[in-house]
């Protein structure tokens, strides 16, 4: 999980200070020391670290705590306010162009994710902006970038510009800008090429292509997982080209935090976007202090409720709510239901985002097995359509079957038929509660 590392020790060293009614500077200066300690180990950048804990010291002895009623809830509001902060402070918006198309640039070492995000960004501009992006291949240096550039086009099911390896990079950017124009594409988004390290020619080739098209984004794209050296590497690129935001990928492996915690301090641009996976809806918006909430085991409900939305459209979300009240809700609903909730991400993902979540010893040591989810769903596909319609026709032989086709055994068959049926139970209880109380909500 995201940052897992980094939580565990900044939230023990909070820990002993969190509920105490009277905070001495002694206190302060022990879980000062330890926050230091954490966000070193975490590799985040050392005069980050400094100044990050001389702010906290500053506000955790000063007035602002010890004249407050909860002193030791106090200190851990400073410490989330200032890891806000050190993160960028408020989220950035995307620019709008006001002549449109917006045209986005994308540059980034290679195998940082620079064309995965671009695919990534192309998707989460439709699905949440209802915009109409065109993907541009710029890199004329691999024809597999090319390739797999268009390979993500189809699978998005979005036009992508190309014209091989033969063309100037500058030409492909205008021309691409000219058919945006023409086919009404209001975003542009180029993929540049990348190398494995900084070099003379790929600056000067992505300055000719800056100051040519004039993009209203230059989006870099670095690998959370390499820490400082994403750090530094977006030192080098901002200096060199006026880098608009940084989106940093592979966040889902990155235990440590440290590239998320130092870039914004030491380059003062801000962290636009976070990968959290390999494939194409695995791109988050990034809020500063939705994530330091996460950090701090404060969870991040507003994440969860924005990636419950995206999955499931209003229209579903009644007809399900109907089912429940009426008790009508069979094994198929519930396959959908399994199904919208994996479309999420990864189960450990989400729960991290539920406040509390590592708390709770049995989610935390749960190791959530997806394998588990696969046998769900194995099962239910081998029943019949009347058999998921109405379980209670269920006999032995008909498990026996089930169980064959799925490649399960029998009591496992049994165990979900009895959680399906302790979850109706649950639902016709929670359904009536809330009629009894006469509110006309409903689940989503
Ligand atoms: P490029 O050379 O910068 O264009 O990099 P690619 O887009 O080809 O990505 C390099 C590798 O990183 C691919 O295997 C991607 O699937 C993977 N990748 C990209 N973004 C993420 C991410 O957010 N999380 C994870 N786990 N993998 C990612």
């Amino acid at each position: 999980m995201a940052f897992e590392g980094l939580a565990d020790r900044l939230q023990n060293s909070i820990q002993k200070i969190k509920g105490k009614g009277k905070v001495t500077e002694a206190d302060v200066k022990e879980m000062t020391r330890e926050v230091r300690l954490a966000l070193l180990e975490a590799d985040v950048n050392f005069k980050v670290v400094k100044d990050f804990v001389k702010r906290v010291k500053e506000r955790a002895v000063g007035q602002e705590v010890m004249q407050s009623l909860t002193p030791g809830q106090q200190v851990i509001k400073v410490v989330k306010e200032e890891l806000t902060d050190l993160m960028g402070g408020d989220q950035s918006k995307i620019a709008v162009a006001n002549r449109p198309p917006t045209v986005i640039m994308m540059v980034g070492l290679q195998g940082a994710g620079k064309t995965t995000t671009t695919g990534k960004l192309a998707n989460h501009l439709r699905k949440n902006h209802n915009r109409n992006p065109l993907l541009v291949a710029a890199d004329v240096y691999r024809p597999a970038a090319i390739n797999q550039l268009e390979t993500l086009g189809t699978q998005l099911n979005m036009p992508v510009f190309s014209k091989g390896t033969e063309a100037n990079p500058v030409d492909i950017a205008n021309e691409a800008i000219a058919q945006a124009k023409e086919n009404h594409n209001d975003y542009v988004i180029i993929d540049t090429a990348g190398r494995l390290h900084i070099d003379e020619n790929l600056m000067g080739e992505l300055k000719e292509i800056h100051s040519n098209v004039n993009p209203d984004e230059v989006f870099l794209v670095v690998d959370a997982m390499t820490g400082q050296d994403a750090v530094n590497v977006a030192e080098s690129f901002n200096e060199q080209l006026d880098v608009s935001g940084v989106v940093l990928t592979k966040l889902d492996g990155d235990t440590r935090g440290g590239a998320a915690l130092s870039i914004k301090a030491v380059t003062d641009k801000p962290i636009k976007f976070a990968g959290m996976g390999e494939k194409l809806d695995q791109l988050e918006a990034f809020h500063p202090e939705r994530m330091a909430s996460r950090i701090l085991g404060m969870g991040d409900v507003l994440t969860l409720i924005e990636k419950a939305q995206s999955e499931v459209n209003e229209d579903q979300a009644k007809e399900l709510e109907q089912k429940m009240r009426d008790a009508s809700f069979t094994l198929d609903d519930f396959l959908e239901q399994m199904g919208q909730v994996r479309n999420m991400g990864p189960l450990d993902e989400l729960i991290g985002m539920i406040p509390g979540a590592d708390k709770m010893k049995g989610l935390k040591n749960a190791n959530i097995d997806e394998k588990q989810l696969n046998h769900i769903e194995a099962i239910i596909q081998s029943m019949t359509k009347a058999e998921r319609n109405d379980p209670s026709i269920m006999n032995a032989s008909r498990k026996k079957r089930i169980a064959k086709g799925s490649g399960r055994n029998v009591s496992e068959v049994n165990r979900l038929l009895k959680q399906f049926n302790d979850m109706k139970k649950m639902m016709k209880q929670m359904t009536n509660q809330k009629g009894k109380k006469g509110k006309g909500g409903g689940f989503k």
